[in-house]
């Protein structure tokens, strides 16, 4: 189903309003986590000005030491509703457990499904269930075909809305937190049709890689980009050191607008 082969024409995937392919540019932007609700409109209010179009933030989190924070959980995600009401800014947070789906059928525009849980196969299964959106990111060490698969196990149980997101893949490198594979835009919108998007934050894991990683996402022809930005990041309680104040995502979309359509 996701084959270019029998689908030639880009997938265009509307998130309530927001056109992401075909040329259309996904703007996600927002706090790695919610850590309150003056925080997250915060940040919602500062990416909106800076031209982002869709709103991120965690409500539920793929942590890897459980004594880190958890995220907000269902709270959280009040608090990002309220940040959407707010700012009219549609949203975008990640779905761990199909014990939420209902939730995240009625509330979330865009749901995404983490590297950790890529290969989570019942739960791709379950998106079936609901016409959202979903942005698939990349596993950990998944090769392509693997990561088509995983698009294939969520349009094959009857939700053909899937923008996928490259995040960095583990290599022996560990400088970085990941390593940006940039082949994966032009490769994946050959084997496919879907919007490929780009989050160069999980990725470098170094807010100061994000600017250049993001022009060379947009070179290579990325559908969006997922970027990290916190209005405080030295105290942000997840990913504080590779998110964006507010003032710098704002300039590097100014920077971006000479090269890519972003509104
Ligand atoms: C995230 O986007 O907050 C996240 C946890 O990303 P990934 O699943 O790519 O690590
Ligand atoms: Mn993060």
């Amino acid at each position: 189903l996701a084959n270019r082969a029998f689908h030639p024409e880009d997938t265009i995937v509307d998130v309530s309003g927001v056109q992401v392919g075909g040329g259309n540019m996904a703007m996600i932007a927002g706090p790695c986590s919610v850590e309150s609700e003056e925080q997250v409109i915060e940040v919602a209010e500062a990416v909106k000005a800076a031209g982002a179009n869709l709103l991120r933030g965690g409500a539920f989190k793929p942590r890897t030491s459980p004594y880190s924070f958890q995220g907000l959980g269902l709270e959280g995600l009040e608090m990002l509703c309220k940040a959407k009401e707010v700012t009219g800014l549609p949203i975008v947070t990640e779905l761990m457990s199909a014990e939420y789906l209902d939730i995240f059928d009625e509330k979330v525009d865009l749901i995404q499904i983490g590297a950790r849980n890529m290969q989570n196969f019942d739960l791709l299964k379950q998106l079936g269930k609901t016409r959202r959106p979903i942005l698939l990111k990349r596993g950990l060490n998944a090769t392509y075909e693997e990561w088509i698969m995983s698009a294939e196990y969520i349009m094959a149980s009857g939700n053909e809305n899937v923008i996928l997101c490259e995040r960095g893949v583990r290599t022996f490198e560990t400088y970085t937190r990941n390593t940006l594979d940039l082949q994966a835009i032009p490769v994946l919108k050959k084997m496919t049709h879907l919007p490929v998007v780009v989050d160069p934050s999980h990725a470098g894991g170094k807010w100061w890689l994000v600017d250049t990683m993001a022009k060379a996402a947009v070179a290579a022809g990325t559908d969006g980009l997922m970027i990290e930005v916190h209005n405080n990041p030295d105290c942000a309680l997840c990913d504080g050191g590779q998110s964006l104040k507010p003032e710098k995502y704002a300039e590097l979309l100014k920077q971006l607008r000479k090269i890519a359509p972003i509104v």
